[in-house]
This record gives structure tokens, C-alpha cells and sequence, in this order.
């Protein structure tokens, strides 16, 4: 039978070795592999959902608490005081790991990592109709 288990899953149960930050009942955290810059770091539910809009509010909530303090503890330790969050749902948003997991990345003055996107303009009429149509949707 085909092995489930995400990558993260393995990560999280200690089968495969990780660089482990912070561990509670609902969120694991651990350093990225393949770091885009000194302390970039992985923190991941371990209810075992793909995107972010699969989880739990228990779990999201859990999660948020996480990220902030993990966020506090490595701006202390690095001495930054710009860093990134990013979160990848899917594989054309880049998600390669079909784990939910926020990357907290720290800028530093000489990181050269980019984020950015060509911008359009918002027309009026479609985005009051657009705001709308999400806002009514919402569960
Ligand atoms: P994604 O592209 O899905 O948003 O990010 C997946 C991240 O997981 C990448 O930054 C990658 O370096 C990291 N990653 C992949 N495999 C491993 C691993 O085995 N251990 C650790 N610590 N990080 C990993």
C-alpha cells in the first residue's frame, strides 16, 4: 500500500531528521532545507492539510499564535528587523511540499531574494462587485 504520509508528516513523526525550532500539540517547526536566507524557517500544522483553506480553525488559529512568536524569537536571535512570510498553495503558486507551511524568512540588508509582482489597477465597479461577491461567501 502507497505510504500517505507527506513529507512534513514524516518530518513532524521524526523520520526523517530535522533542525527542530518549536513543537506543540498542534504546530511544528523546523529550519527550511534549502535556506533562501540565515534562519529561514518552516512552521507547519500538524493536521496533515494540503492548502490553507483545508484547515482546521482550531489548527489555523494554533497556527497564528505560532508564527508569531516563532517570528519574535528570530528576529532576536538573527538581529533583523525585515522578514518575510510566505505561503505557497498549489503547485502554480509554487507549493512543492502539498503540506500546509509558512515560510518566515529574515532580509537582511545584502538578501537579494525577491517577492515582487507586476501591479494592475483596480476599476471601481468590478472590484465593489468583486468585494461583494467574497465578502457574501464567506463561512
Ligand atoms: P514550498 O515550495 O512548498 O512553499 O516550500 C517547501 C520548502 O520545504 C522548501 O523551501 C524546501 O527547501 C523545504 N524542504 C523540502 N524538503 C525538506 C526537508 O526534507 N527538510 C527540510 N528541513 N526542508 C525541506
Amino acid at each position: 500500500m502507497k505510504d500517505e504520509k507527506s513529507l512534513f508528516t514524516r518530518i513532524i513523526e521524526g523520520e526523517i531528521p530535522s533542525f527542530k525550532i518549536f513543537e506543540n500539540e498542534y504546530v511544528y517547526s523546523f529550519l527550511d532545507i534549502n535556506p533562501a536566507s540565515y534562519g529561514h524557517t518552516l512552521v507547519v500544522p500538524k493536521e496533515p492539510a494540503s492548502s490553507l483553506h483545508e484547515l482546521s480553525q482550531e489548527s489555523a488559529a494554533e497556527l497564528g499564535k505560532a508564527l508569531v512568536r516563532i517570528s519574535k524569537s528570530i528576529l532576536e536571535v538573527t538581529g533583523v528587523t525585515s522578514y518575510n512570510i510566505v505561503q505557497n498553495n498549489g503547485s502554480e503558486a509554487g507549493q512543492t511540499v502539498f503540506h500546509v507551511h509558512f515560510h518566515i524568512i529574515p532580509r537582511y540588508s545584502d538578501s537579494n531574494h525577491e517577492l515582487t509582482w507586476p501591479t494592475g489597477s483596480l476599476d471601481n465597479k468590478d472590484a465593489s462587485e468583486l468585494a461583494h461577491r467574497i465578502s457574501m461567501s464567506i463561512m
